[in-house]
């Protein structure tokens, strides 16, 4: 006889129960991934037409139709088995997978820890069939009328489960998550129209076939397309094509990066360090591009049957194909870059400014590099800071820059403040000044963009002081965006208000900006909102949000904060001078950059060479 206590080390096989659990895991992490698979397989089947509905975030329901060439009443059951798939037959098949799906294991998966109820219909068949699974089990199967074509029907998902079922995120969430995958797989197939009905959320999503424009204009925004440049690009048996977003229409966040392999969303490491590298340097650290890319290669040059959920692929020739896609977006990049963002009327657009984001001095130049932090802050009031009482955020927000004459600076025999007077701008990106020691070089965007945001901390502690704008600011977003703002309006109103930001949905795909923080200019809130908005749908709860106001304002700040290649007064650059020399933390900002170097009159003689 065995004894319990020894059968527990030993090796033993799962019952079907277990071995099914286990194996469903793989593939329905969550309701989203079941829509995933189901969508697939509608694609899969040539649908040209595809209807989702869910209930409770899908938990409760998820319903797929397609009008895709069906299936014959012999294949219902198999079609629900583990391993069962039309799709390949052979090893060899696998590759050279053409199909979204191969494995044959999401029904049965779904099938496995639901309540799932298939209908098909073939073509060449009078009538359709109906088969009913629970957790596994078949309950029933029958002959019934039905239209060419499926339809899925799952619920209670997890209901044999509980535990799993704990770990399901809100519905809220959930629902967010759906609509984001039905658009995201709806990029790659513009040939076919997509209709999403979720319960809770206010609006249906009704994407018709082949509107391409207005496709992406629903998912990505509706200045997109404005903001983009198409490419194709082929080389030996590599093709890219799709649409790059210019480098000033770049986001806080990577949520709007949409790649395709043969059809296929997939996150790839490798991929996604092309596009870095390609955009480098002509975009902000810190900042991510928005891009939707179809990478097409013959399907035995890559591996599909990596993940049971196929967001990942294996290249066969991985450096290739990097070099591949970093070439043709370089390309694309660089093709554009003379032209964007010289409008003078607005002063240098973004996508300038950015170019030079890159030019910062090496620390070797500059033997003295934290010099700037060891600068003595100013106790009282400094001269000139008195003469402009707003100080140097006043001034950038209400008027255009008026050049002064140099006699604004003051006299010799006044006392001179630790950063000086400035003397110069430097390629509209630095100040030059003079003080005591020597030398000052401020990085005026870093600079200012500190000031902000200490400003805008200090108010913090009661709420932000707010503009209400005479005419508000209308906003182009994409419509998932502006869902949230509404929904945003709805729950977390107070927190919005206290970020000195008051803003509502004005249509589909538009926000109104009606009140703003007093510190910022109108003209940089449009940048402010989109980012507030874009981390606002990550925070989720107001707990969180409270937690991130810093976050929040340094975001602000950051947009609120004059931009590289403005041309300042003599007067303005002082008074962001003063400003400095009154905020806490000045030489840094709020990135941790250096907003300032000092090079003393010695260090400069050292430079070259001066009496030695
Ligand atoms: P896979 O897609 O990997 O083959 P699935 O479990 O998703 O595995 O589906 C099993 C099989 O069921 C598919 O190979 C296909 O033959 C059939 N099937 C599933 N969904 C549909 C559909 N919407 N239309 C036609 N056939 C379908
Ligand atoms: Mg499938």
């Amino acid at each position: 006889m065995v004894t319990e206590a020894e059968l527990a080390g030993r090796v033993k096989r799962l019952d079907q129960f277990v071995a099914d659990q286990i194996a469903a895991g793989e593939v329905v992490e969550r309701p989203a991934s079941i829509v995933k698979e189901l969508i697939e397989n509608c694609l899969d089947a040539q649908a040209s037409s595809i209807e989702v509905r869910t209930e409770g975030g899908g938990s409760d329901l998820v319903w797929v139709r397609d009008d895709g060439r069906g299936m014959v009443a012999e294949d219902l059951n198999l079609a629900l088995e583990r391993h069962a798939t039309s799709k390949i037959s052979s090893a060899e098949d696998l590759l050279g997978v053409a199909s979204l799906g191969f494995r044959g294991e999401a029904l049965a998966s779904v099938a496995s820890v639901a309540r799932v109820v298939l209908t098909s219909k073939d073509a060449a068949s009078t009538q359709g069939a109906r088969i009913e699974v629970h957790g596994g089990k078949l309950l029933s199967q029958a002959p019934v009328a039905a239209n060419t074509g499926t339809t899925v029907e799952v619920r209670d998902l997890f209901f044999n489960t509980p535990a799993r079922r704990k770990f399901l995120k809100t519905d809220r969430t959930e629902t967010a998550q759906i609509d984001m995958l039905v658009r995201r797989l709806s990029l790659a197939h513009m040939d076919v129209a997509f209709k999403l009905r979720q319960a809770g959320a206010k609006r249906e999503l009704v994407l018709p076939s082949a509107a391409v424009e207005e496709r992406l204009s629903r998912v990505l925004g509706p200045d997109f397309i404005d903001e983009s440049i198409q490419i194709d690009e082929a080389r030996d048996e590599y093709r890219l094509h799709g649409w790059v977003g210019l480098p000033n229409h770049n986001r806080r966040q990577t949520d709007q990066q949409y790649f395709y392999v043969n059809g296929r969303a997939i996150s790839d490491k490798l991929v996604g360090h092309a596009v870095r590298q390609a955009y480098s340097d002509v975009m902000f650290h810190g900042r991510h591009p928005v891009f939707v890319l179809f990478f097409e290669l013959p399907q035995s040059a890559v591996d599909v049957n990596v993940h049971p959920t196929k967001h990942e692929v294996r290249f066969r020739d991985a450096r290739a194909v990097h070099d591949f896609i970093f070439a043709s977006m370089h390309r694309a990049l660089r093709d554009v870059r003379p032209s964007a963002g010289l409008d003078e009327a607005t002063g240098p657009g973004p996508a300038k400014a950015q170019l030079f984001s890159n030019t910062n001095f090496s620390n070797s130049n500059f033997p003295n590099t934290n010099a700037g932090r060891q600068i003595p802050l100013a106790t009282g009031e400094p001269a000139l800071h008195r003469e402009l009482p707003g100080g140097f955020a006043q001034m950038v927000a209400e008027a255009e820059p008026e050049f002064l004459q140099s006699d604004d600076v003051p006299t010799a025999n006044q006392e001179i403040p630790p950063l000086g007077y400035a003397i110069a701008q430097l390629h509209g990106v630095y100040i030059l000044a003079q003080n005591e020691q020597g030398l000052v070089l401020v990085d005026m965007h870093a600079a200012h963009e500190r000031v902000t945001y200490e400003k805008l901390k200090s108010q913090l502690d009661g709420e932000i002081a707010r503009q209400r704008l005479l005419v508000p600011i209308m906003l182009d977003v994409s419509e998932r965006d502006a869902q949230l703002v509404e929904e945003l309006q709805a729950e977390f109103q107070e927190e919005l208000q206290r970020c000195g930001l008051v803003m509502e949905r004005a249509g589909l795909t538009s926000v109104a900006i009606r009140e703003i923080p007093a510190l910022l200019h109108e003209r940089n809130v449009a940048a402010t909102a989109k980012d507030l908005i874009a981390e606002f749908a990550n925070y989720g709860t107001s707990d969180e949000l409270q937690r991130r106001e810093l976050d929040l304002l340094a975001s602000m700040a950051c947009h609120g904060s004059v931009r590289a290649n403005r041309k300042l007064s003599i007067a303005e650059m002082n008074a962001l001078l003063r400003d400095m020399e009154q905020t806490e933390n000045a030489g840094l900002c709020n990135h941790g950059r250096p907003t300032y170097f000092q090079q003393s009159i010695d260090d400069l003689d050292r430079l070259f060479a001066r009496g030695q």
